[in-house]
């Protein structure tokens, strides 16, 4: 199957799950995750008219955007990888969206990057909510139920808004593997509940975006409110 294929596939199962949840096909956008594949392979999915695309480190990410200058201006880098604060500067200059910020530390590098650049850089705050070690993220086992939890996050956010140079746009979550997708409908449910809960303690900031779901379980995130979906292995196969 071509790439293309794959791709009308994956956009008709989104349209799906979209209806099914009482939602639009065209709220939620997909971005397709390109890491480990190369160049021309990332040219036939925007030849296939795909726009978003993911990378999960700078330095690959600066590689593929180089090879495909020719259509920086049809497309949007998406980085959805852990972020360290010595490649904020280049993330900075690469990324039209960076989903993984996960510290104040981060936010605070991004901010004066992205002042320096004279630009506001869109960002997500990417969130744990699931509680495994394994995962990257601001920590908030349990979601907003966690209340102390949910205190220490408050208080992050209230600085990260506070970042004139930085543009909230919402939240991140990756969720566990688990046996079936509707088993991590807990951990997207969680992150939906938490953006209620941050649009209501900070309303002056835009909380809209949800990126959840990947190739395993973007039908369950989708059915959660998922607003982004980053999707690999279903348009380029296995890794
Ligand atoms: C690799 C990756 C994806 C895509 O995973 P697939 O299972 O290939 O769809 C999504 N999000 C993040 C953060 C990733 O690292």
């Amino acid at each position: 199957m071509s790439v293309a294929e794959r791709i009308a596939i994956v956009q008709e199962r989104i349209a799906v799950a979209a209806r099914r949840a009482g939602r639009k096909p065209d709220d939620v956008t997909l971005v397709a995750v390109t890491k480990t594949h190369p160049p021309e392979l990332v040219a036939e999915a925007i030849a296939a008219g795909l726009t978003n695309l993911g990378e999960n480190r700078v330095q690959e990410a600066q590689t593929k955007i180089v090879a495909l200058a020719a259509a920086r201006q049809q497309v949007r880098w998406h980085l959805i990888g852990h972020l360290q604060r010595n490649k904020a500067r280049l993330a900075t200059e690469l990324f039209d969206l960076v989903h993984s910020v996960d510290s104040l530390r981060l936010a605070e590098a991004l901010q004066c990057y992205a002042a320096e650049a004279g630009r506001r850089l869109p960002v997500l705050l990417q969130v744990n909510v699931s509680g495994e070690a394994s995962k990257e993220g601001f920590a908030l086992t349990g979601g907003v139920a966690n209340r102390a939890g949910l205190d220490a996050l408050l208080s992050e956010v209230e600085r990260i808004v506070a970042l004139p140079a930085l543009e909230l746009r919402g939240l991140m979550t990756v969720a566990p593997i688990v046996a079936h997708p509707e088993q991590a409908r807990p951990t997207f449910r969680a992150l939906r509940e938490l953006g209620e809960e941050l649009a209501r303690r900070f309303p002056a900031a835009h909380w809209g975006e949800l990126s959840m779901g990947m190739t395993d379980d973007f039908e369950a995130a989708i059915a959660e409110g998922a607003t982004i979906v980053r999707v690999g292995r279903a348009i380029f196969g296995p890794r």
